[in-house]
């Protein structure tokens, strides 16, 4: 069942997305040469816990980092570690955070200097196939209007949708009805109204669409090892236009960096 949620509700899921997105954008700033995945995750721990939520992930069926990061070859659900970012890498950050009973769920891809055409190509058709998913998150629209959109901007682009993971409903719970596959024919599923919320996000590879799950039991991969990007945000269907939640605050912002600045003088 999908939930509707009230526009209290929404108006609660605008904060916890806004605060996903602030993370986001803060973290994607500290994407640089030289840092570890660990100190990506580690930073994040720290700026949830400042503004006051926590982490949706950390302890997720047993996930042990705070935020999913994922470079290169990895698709998603990657943990954060010793791995260094480099430069012509791209790093997919992904972020959920529960605050006040509700979940926002978000998630970027950053160039770190990156020259290869290909690459940046990739991340700019993800980026596309989001924005397409999200013109079509609009009520009196079929779900797999949404579906359609995405394989579209993809498949026309040359590249391939992962088929494994889904975008998602989401609320007071990070995984709610519907699943929305990335991929599929228009006009099925459930039609949109006003009040349900999404988690939209396209995962593309820039080789083959198959996946698998390192040993570690959650870092996803391409097969073919070939660079992977992805791109979500959380939405609200509305009447005409999605409303898109997972927007950096500005309250948030302002406290942020705020904070910042304090931290790194005591170091
Ligand atoms: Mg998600």
């Amino acid at each position: 069942m999908i939930k509707i949620k009230t526009p209290e509700e929404l108006g609660r899921m605008r904060v916890s997305a806004g605060m996903a997105a602030t993370v986001r954008d803060s973290v994607a700033a500290e994407i640089k040469p030289g840092v570890t995945t660990q100190e990506l995750d580690e930073y994040a721990r720290d700026l949830i816990r400042e503004l006051g939520g926590r982490s949706a992930f950390f302890g997720y069926r047993g996930f042990p980092g705070q935020i999913c990061i994922s470079v290169n070859e990895e698709v998603v659900h990657g943990i954060g570690g010793a791995r260094r970012i480099q430069v012509g890498d791209i790093v997919s950050a992904d972020f959920g955070v529960y605050y006040d009973g509700f979940i926002g769920d978000t998630a970027t891809t950053v160039m770190v200097g990156v020259s290869d055409p290909e690459v940046i190509r990739l991340v700019s058709v993800t980026e596309k196939a989001l924005e397409a998913a999200i013109s079509k998150a609009v009520a009196g629209q079929r779900l797999s209007d949404i579906s359609h959109a995405v394989e579209q901007v993809v498949t026309d682009a040359g590249l391939a949708v992962v088929r494994d993971f889904v975008g998602h409903g989401i609320g007071r719970e990070m995984h709610e009805d519907p699943q929305i596959p990335n991929f599929g024919p228009p006009g099925r599923g459930p039609r949109l109204k006003p009040g349900m919320t999404l988690a939209l996000e396209p995962m593309v590879n820039m080789g083959r669409a198959e996946v698998e799950v390192l040993s570690d039991g959650w870092t996803v991969v391409t097969r073919d090892r070939k660079p992977s990007a992805h791109f979500e945000h959380t939405i609200a269907v509305q009447e005409g236009q999605a409303e898109v939640l997972s927007v950096a605050n500005n309250v948030e912002k302002r406290k942020h960096s705020a904070g910042r600045n304090t931290e790194k003088c005591d170091k």
